[in-house]
């Protein structure tokens, strides 16, 4: 019937226009991957860019009923490409979001050791099962094997993130205890210090 044709090409160009995010991406870890990757360094304060972030997450969080808190020390500097380290947080903020129910919290706390500055992210979620927690920085890899239309997903994000931390320098790792929730450690080094 028309009314199926209708539906059915409806269909048909949301998964094309997903194929056209995952092909996108794939071409971004690619050239990440033969480091024909730009990483625009620049020195920054972290707090300013962590304050971006939350601002821009926050709607989201509210919507969702999200309790979000944030705490950043003031004078650290970075130096990071400013729009990358976003993506980074960004990526980590949304699957966190995505995967805790109304009502929960989220918090992103940064922290600073002599050499280091430690982003760490934690949720009240559904938390990772223990035998996928070692494959989620893997390419294409969802804990959730079908790609259901609600929880959609490519399963790049964390995947690019991790390749831009390391571009940086830095590390990334995930603890996880189902049921429990899920907390993500970003570690880039710092630069100087302003006073
Ligand atoms: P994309 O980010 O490409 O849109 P995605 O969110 O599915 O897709 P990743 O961000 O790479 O992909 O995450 C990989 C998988 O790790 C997710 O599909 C999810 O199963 C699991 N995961 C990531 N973060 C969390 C979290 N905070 N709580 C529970 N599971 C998580
Ligand atoms: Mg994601």
């Amino acid at each position: 019937t028309d009314e199926e044709k209708k539906e059915y090409i409806e269909i048909i160009r949301e998964e094309t226009e997903e194929l056209a995010v995952v092909v996108k991406r794939l071409f971004e870890l690619a050239k990440m991957e033969q480091n024909m990757f730009i990483i625009d360094k620049q020195m920054v304060r972290f707090e300013q860019l962590i304050h971006t972030i939350t601002e821009r997450v926050r709607p989201a969080f509210e919507e969702k009923n999200i309790v979000f808190s944030v705490s950043c020390p003031d004078h650290v500097l970075a130096n990071v490409d400013p729009e990358r380290i976003q993506q980074v947080l960004l990526n980590v903020l949304d699957n966190a979001k995505k995967h805790t129910p109304s009502g929960n919290r989220i918090s992103m706390e940064v922290s600073e050791s002599k050499h280091n500055i430690i982003t760490v992210i934690s949720d009240e979620g559904e938390g990772i099962p223990e035998e996928d927690l070692p494959y989620i920085f893997e390419r294409l890899y969802r804990v959730e094997k079908s790609r259901s239309r609600k929880s959609g997903g490519t399963g790049l994000g964390l995947a690019i993130a991790k390749e831009i931390v390391e571009s940086h320098g830095g590390t990334m790792e995930a603890k996880s205890k189902l049921g429990i929730g899920s907390s993500f450690v970003i570690t880039l080094p710092r630069g100087e210090n302003i006073e």
